[in-house]
Formats: structure tokens, sequence, C-alpha cells
């Protein structure tokens, strides 16, 4: 025998329990967003490379290190894509709907980051996300923000996570406060890890970000950008806690959230939790104002988040898995079977759940319906028809027509 084939390292099978959670997450992150007015959009699971080297940013830990990176057949650069929002984007100028604003998109499918693997990080993972394209008013950042809320109350975790908000501020803030980190980081250059050193350079906010335990130690003494906040800045941020607070989601603000990727300016937001270890972060997200014009689109200012369901959907009690609840038996003889054949046809085209017994004869057969847990057998002798109580044992003969009309009600 040839040796058992492995699945690729950092990706996982779903199945049974592990499907129905990441199915009810993405069914109730569909279900609120809704209330929302989000419609679903669906977009390819890869794109161009420049789709997300041009985007994500040239020092962001993605582009660097985890894409998922190949030529095809053609000799086009291809990426399987590390995140949503650049194909929501390029999707949004794709068909023109840069002249049709606001837009409010739902989405959820695989992402891919080369990573090393570990509890709540892998290679292929999948994440819910909302984006709101047009909105330039702070009241889209908080709408974007208690959607997000809404759904981890519905997903029953919300006691486990703290919402931290923070400001990355427009231009000038940024300028500034780019400045004043230059100054504060070239002080302890020595101290920094390599690719920090490097983040120096092209883009100190990004230290901020930096996972290594020494540069960590150095950001708790960096400044923050408060005091380097435009007017105009200031008075955003002052609006979208004004409007969370309506909403009635509670926040901490913290400083030190910047996020991973490079197209974010005024509002970043994380919701952590401690129950997770080390991959703390379960939704994520900011508004990301200049994105669309770098993808060669008009200027659309946008919001939105990304979810982890691994993650989410470790923190959730599972709904009960769903399972049929009649199963047909037949007598071993062709007669029976086609009588099970026939019965089962006609349930199913009422919209009837039923599965037929692989295993014939009743004994087999009820064997096989108790290990499905379903509640009624339909046993076929190929003349007659009788409906078997599995709870309670009990048994009484029945014409199909009077099946139909039970099983609907
Ligand atoms: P982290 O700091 O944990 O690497 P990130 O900043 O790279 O996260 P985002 O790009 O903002 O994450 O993605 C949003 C969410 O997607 C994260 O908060 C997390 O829940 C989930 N996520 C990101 N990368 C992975 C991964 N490799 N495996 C599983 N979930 C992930
Ligand atoms: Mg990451």
């Amino acid at each position: 025998m040839p040796p058992a084939l492995q699945p690729v390292r950092g990706t996982r099978d779903l199945l049974g329990e592990d499907s129905v959670r990441h199915t009810h997450v993405v069914e109730t992150a569909r279900r609120i967003s809704a209330l929302y007015g989000f419609a679903e959009w669906q977009t390819p699971i890869f794109e161009d490379t420049k789709v997300f080297a041009r985007t994500l940013g040239e020092t962001s830990d993605v582009v660097t290190k985890e894409m998922y990176s190949f030529e095809d057949r053609g000799g086009d650069s291809l990426t399987l894509r590390p995140e949503g929002t650049a194909g929501i984007c390029r999707a949004l100028i794709t068909a023109g709907l840069t002249q049709t604003l606001p837009q409010k998109v739902f989405y959820h499918g695989p992402m891919f980051r080369y990573e090393r693997p570990q509890k709540g990080r892998y290679r292929q993972f999948h994440q819910i996300g909302l984006e709101l394209l047009g909105p330039a008013t702070a009241l889209a950042d908080a709408e974007a923000i208690a959607a997000g809320w809404q759904i981890l109350n519905a997903l029953g975790v919300a006691g486990d996570v703290t919402l931290n908000i923070n400001t990355l501020g427009d231009a000038p803030s940024r300028d500034a406060y780019r400045a004043a980190l230059v100054r504060y980081f070239t002080q302890h250059a020595d101290a920094l890890c390599q690719d920090s050193r490097l983040r120096l350079e092209k883009n100190p906010l990004r230290i901020l970000d930096s996972k290594d335990a020494g540069d960590q130690e150095l950001v708790a003494g960096a400044p923050v950008i408060y005091e380097h906040l435009s007017e105009d800045a200031e008075k955003f941020y002052a609006k979208l806690k004004l409007a969370l607070a309506g909403f009635g989601v509670p926040f901490v603000e913290n400083p030190r959230i910047v996020r991973g990727l490079d197209y974010y300016n005024h509002t970043a937001f994380e919701f952590v939790t401690t129950a997770l270890g080390a991959q703390g972060t379960v939704l994520a997200g900011g508004r990301y104002d200049g994105l669309v014009a770098q993808m060669g689109g008009p200027k659309v200012p946008a919001v939105g988040w990304a979810a982890g369901i691994e993650r989410l959907a470790m923190l959730i009690s599972p709904p009960a898995e769903k399972h049929v609840n009649i199963v047909i038996i037949a007598e071993p003889d062709d007669a029976a079977q086609a009588q099970a054949i026939s019965t089962a046809a006609f349930l199913r085209s009422l919209d009837i759940g039923v599965e037929i017994s692989f295993q014939s004869g009743f004994k087999n057969g009820l064997k096989f319906a108790n290990r499905t847990g379903a509640r009624w057998a339909i046993l076929a002798d190929g003349e007659n028809l009788a409906l078997k109580n599995l709870v309670d044992g009990g048994q009484s003969g029945v014409r199909i027509e009077a099946l139909a009309e039970f099983f609907s009600k």
C-alpha cells in the first residue's frame, strides 16, 4: 500500500461539529449584517499579485513574508488572497460601482497566509468581514463596529472580548506623529530587531505592531499619536466615540492599536480576548480612505473589518448538529426495495427529510436508524408500510398519504 496522503501543513479539515461551528459563525454574521443593510459579495480566491502587493504595504508582514504567490502557466503572477478587503475594492472598481455609493458588503471565505501554524493560526483560514464603501463620516465606522459587536453578541462571545479603539489620524497628524516616532526609535535603534530597523526607514508606525519582545518593551515607552492629532482628526475620533456610546458598544481606548496592514487611517480597532492565548484578536479593522484610489479607482472613503472564523468557532458553544429524523428500512427483496425508494422520493418531494437504510432487513436497518439519532422508522415489506416510533417503540400500519400529512405538520 502507498503511504496515506497527508494534509498540507497549516490546513485543516472541517468535519462534523467543526463544520457546524464554522457554518454557524457565517450564518450568524450573514443574518446580523443583513439587519444593517449589508449585501453579500463573493470575489475570486486568487487575484493578480498587484491587487495585494500594491495595497497592503511593502513593509507589512503579509506582503514581505506571508503571501502565497505563484506564476501560472501563462506566466502571470497570481496570489491566493491573504485577506478580503483588497479584492472587494478591486471588484467595486471592476463593476463600476464607485458611481453608486454607498456599497455595504458582507463577505466570507478562505484566506491564505504562509505563517507558522499554531493554535488559532493557520495557512488556510477563514474570515467573515464587512466593508462600508463610500461614507466619509465617523457614523459609518461606528455602524461597522456596532454590527461586529452585535455578531459577537449573537454568537454568545461578547462577554469574552474587549473592544480596543484607536485613531491613526489623517495625513497631517500622521506626518507629525511619524516624525516623533522616528526621533524616539532612532535614539533606541540598537535595541530594535532587524526587521524593525528597516521599518524605521520605510514605515516607523509599523514598529508599534512588532511581535518582537524587545521591540514591544521599547514600544511601551514610545510617544502616542494623541498629542499630534489635527483638529479634524480629533473631531472625527470624538464623533466615533459618541456614536459608539449611542449604539451601546463598550470600548477602551488603546493608543498601541495600529493594525498589520498599511492602508488604514483615522479609526483602527480590535476585539480581543484572553481566552485564546497568543492569538487573541478575533475581529479587527479600521478606516481605509486611500485604498480604492491606490488601486486605480476614484477616491472612495471606506471602513471595514474582518474576523477569524476559526478563532470565533473555538469560543462558541456549537448549535446541535442537524440530522434527518426519519429512516426508511426495506426488507431484503426487490419489491420492498422499490417501495422504499418510491416512498423516500415521495416524501422528499414534499421537503420532508428521509434517509434510506443501506442495510436491508428490519433488524440491521433499526441499528442504522438508532445510530443516526432518528425518531422514526418507516418499514417497507413490499406491500405495506409501518411507522415505528423509535423513542417508545410503538408501531402501526400506515398509508403513504397519511405519512405525508403526519410529517408535513
Ligand atoms: P495577527 O496579529 O493575529 O497576525 P492580523 O493583524 O494579521 O492578525 P488581520 O489581517 O487583521 O489579522 O485579520 C483579521 C482576523 O483574521 C484576525 O484578527 C484573526 O482573527 C484572523 N486571522 C488572521 N490571520 C490568521 C491566521 N493565519 N489563522 C487564523 N486566523 C487568522
Ligand atoms: Mg498576521
